[in-house]
């Protein structure tokens, strides 16, 4: 800790990388500052050298190819909501960002690499991405790595300290027919969810193909549901099987979180119902558009 902390700049990936690998753990990278700054203006944290990454040219841009996008960590959760590439490859993504509260600060400035290295259980966008089965790639000392976003999860702790910067988002462009939906139930207009539910689902006719369901904002992680809804797959989605995935998701957080946004028993309960409606409002967007002969 130190009265007097450092300010470091660095140009490129190279340069930044020797520097984190120089430092003391008491270094702290910044992107948009918004997760960090509070932490340190209230001396919850005051680290000896901030390493601000925002001159770092290779962390910015987005690039949409056949197989894969590839969003820079720099990107700022407005440019998430709004950017061509992004919302017509990954809607879901898009979707999810605008959800995000702490008004236009807060959009403007904070990065999607910040938010999801903070990996804080209340955020929007991890639930959209492990739904969508994001990969990361991250840089340390020993070079180059990729992930799957649910494996970084694991290691961060709110932060990843001066270990390794985040370089990239990668992620597989949703197909056309992908049906999707973002739940997020919350006590009051820009509030953080008590329960949050992302869905990406597949049908095979009217029948259910595929459905993978990210749970945030009830548990300490994100809890992604997938095999345990196989035996809801190859028929039709009814009331019933709507009730059958409600109670599997709820199942699915075992140590649900108690806090401002409401306590363990309750949050537990609504993360079976964000669940379930996210379901019916991807299946509802099929009804939706079909009618207006859309293609979906
Ligand atoms: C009032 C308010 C309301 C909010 N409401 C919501 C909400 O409703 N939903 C939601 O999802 N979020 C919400 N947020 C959180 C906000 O989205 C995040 O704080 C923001 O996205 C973090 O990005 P940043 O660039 O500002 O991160 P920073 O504060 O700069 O950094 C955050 C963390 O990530 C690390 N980091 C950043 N970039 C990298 C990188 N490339 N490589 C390695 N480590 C990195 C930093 O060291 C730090 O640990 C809210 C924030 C505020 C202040």
């Amino acid at each position: 800790m130190s009265l007097h902390p450092m300010y470091a700049r660095p140009r490129d990936l190279e340069q930044a990388s020797e520097l984190l690998a120089s430092l003391s753990s008491g270094a702290v990278i910044i992107a948009g500052g918004q997760e960090i700054m509070p932490y340190i203006n209230y001396g919850v944290m005051m680290p000896d050298v901030y390493v601000d990454i925002g001159g770092i040219d290779a962390l910015r841009g987005v690039s949409a190819e056949t197989d894969e996008v590839s969003i820079g960590p720099l990107t700022v959760h407005r440019d998430i909501q709004n950017i061509e590439e992004i919302v017509e490859t990954l809607p879901l993504l898009a979707y999810a960002a605008k959800q995000i509260g702490g008004g236009m600060q807060v959009h403007n400035r904070g990065t999607i690499g910040g938010n999801i290295v903070a990996m804080h259980p209340l955020y929007d966008v991890a639930p959209a991405l492990l739904a969508l089965e994001a990969k990361v790639e991250l840089l340390s000392e020993k070079g180059s790595q990729r992930m799957l976003l649910s494996e970084l999860q694991d290691l961060s702790n709110h932060g990843l300290g001066t270990s390794s910067i985040l370089t990239k988002i990668l992620v597989k462009p949703m197909s056309p027919t992908t049906l999707w939906s973002y739940y997020k139930l919350k006590n009051s207009a820009g509030a953080y969810g008590s329960a949050n539910a992302a869905v990406v689902i597949q049908l095979d006719g009217e029948n259910l193909k595929s459905i993978r369901v990210a749970i945030g904002a009830a548990a300490e992680k994100v809890v992604v549901v997938s095999e345990n809804l196989d035996g809801y797959l190859g028929g039709p989605y009814t009331s019933e099987v709507g009730l059958a995935i409600q109670k599997t998701c709820s199942d699915a957080i075992v140590e649900p979180l108690s806090d401002q946004q409401g306590d363990g028993v309750w949050r537990k309960a609504m993360a079976g119902v964000a669940a379930r409606r996210a379901t019916e409002m991807a299946l509802g967007k099929l009804i939706n558009s079909s009618s207006k002969g859309q293609e979906v």
